[in-house]
């Protein structure tokens, strides 16, 4: 998404409907393209009154993130204007100041400066070094080198207490971060800006931001890239069962209480990856198909409790993009060279990768529907 919104061109090759992947048209699969309100143990509330009720549910519903990396664009079309304007604002800038220096702040201000090479662009973040999660110091010196070289100004340890727009006729949309998290002064519906934060734009044009120091920095373009939040829409009488790192799970994919063993979660929306990663969330989601499978055979989910498949453990992993000239990677505890992780550099960043792993263009091989029977007891 980052290279997206500085090369238009790409973005809108991100954009797959799911009326265009051939093995999605199956009449056994009907696709409904509707927002959730909640999901309760029985039923799935939409907003538009509708309910659907389930036997088996598999919530997968991501984490939010405010626009424009997290996308509100129901429409082909709305999400090409979303990214002309974002590409526009940032074109226009002379300034570019992103706030956050976890994976997504550091990919967005590298690709800005490539990008724009004569744009002033400056990362600003909370901590001593950039990037968040179990990964080792020299990787993020790593990091942070290849940023300074590219020509970004990375300014560490300092926290954005507030952030104000300064044209007059949109002094309402003020924006303050306090204690880390983005609250929007303008956005009365929290419930629903709660679940959806991609309805609300954490990019402004033209911000005074002032640091904790007491600092004020003028910025044309400025971006929040704070994190992402779980999405609070289970509906459940279990307490704690949503954490701040998503929605408990055990290792079947169930959700962590036994009064709901037809209940799965998976990828972002889930607890189970300290770094949420595609490729994890994938697996989770064959792992959780097929526990459903085992329990439809077996006649109930206590029937085909102990039959039913673990998901790994992951180990870490994180591949930096920083433009098309540098990137970094570690997998584990091991940091690879550049070189060695270049193997996994594409110049469309993966996508045809990931257009063939889920066979977003073709139909896959048939495979029988026994290949993970369950195992006899
Ligand atoms: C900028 C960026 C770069 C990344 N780079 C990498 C990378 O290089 N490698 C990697 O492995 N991972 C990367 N990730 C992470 C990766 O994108 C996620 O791990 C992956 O998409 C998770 O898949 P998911 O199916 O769990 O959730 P998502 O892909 O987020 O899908 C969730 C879906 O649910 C929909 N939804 C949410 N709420 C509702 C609702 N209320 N009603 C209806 N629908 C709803 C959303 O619109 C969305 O389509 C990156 C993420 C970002 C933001």
């Amino acid at each position: 998404m980052t290279r997206g919104l500085t090369t238009p061109e790409y973005g809108n090759s991100l954009w797959i409907p799911y009326n265009t992947v051939t093995w999605l048209q199956h009449p056994q699969i009907t696709i409904r393209q509707s927002t959730i309100d909640y999901i309760t143990d029985k039923y799935v509330m939409f907003e538009d009154g509708d309910n659907l009720g389930f036997d088996y549910l598999i919530v997968a519903l991501g984490v939010g993130r405010h626009a424009p990396i997290g996308v509100g664009a129901e429409t082909r079309d709305e999400f090409e204007i979303m990214l002309r304007e974002t590409h526009a604002n940032i074109k226009a800038a002379q300034s570019v100041t992103v706030v956050g220096a976890g994976a997504v702040g550091i990919e967005l201000a590298a690709d800005v400066k490539e990008v724009f090479p004569d744009k002033y662009v400056r990362l600003v973040h909370s901590r001593e070094q950039v990037l968040a999660g179990p990964f080792s110091v020299t990787l993020r010196q790593r990091v942070e080198q290849a940023l300074v070289q590219m020509g970004v100004e990375v300014v560490l340890g300092q926290r954005v207490v507030k952030q104000r727009q300064i044209s007059d006729d949109k002094d309402n949309l003020e924006t303050a971060q306090l204690g880390g998290q983005i609250s929007i002064a303008n956005d009365m519906n929290c419930n629903r800006s709660a679940r959806l934060p991609e309805l609300t734009s954490a990019a402004v044009t033209n911000a005074e931001l002032t640091l904790a120091n007491g600092e004020r920095l003028q910025s044309d373009w400025t971006v929040q890239c704070l994190g992402a939040q779980t999405r609070p829409i289970l509906q459940l009488a279990s307490k704690g069962l949503t954490g701040s790192d998503g929605i408990r799970v055990r290792g079947t994919m169930q959700v962590d209480d036994i009064r709901y063993p037809h209940i799965y979660a998976c990828g972002d929306a889930c607890s189970h990856s300290a770094v949420k990663l595609a490729g994890v969330a994938m697996h989770n989601g064959f792992v959780a198909a097929r526990n459903i499978a085992r329990c439809v055979l077996m006649g109930g989910p206590r029937a085909a409790d102990t039959l039913l498949e673990q998901s790994p453990d992951f180990p870490a992993k994180i591949l930096l993009l920083l433009g098309r000239s540098h990137c970094a990677m570690q997998v584990g505890d091991v940091l690879w060279d550049e070189e060695r992780a270049r193997q996994f550099v594409f110049e469309d960043m993966g996508l045809a990768q990931c257009v063939n792993a889920l066979s977003l263009t073709s139909v896959p091989i048939a495979t029988s529907p026994f290949d993970h029977p369950p195992s006899p007891k």
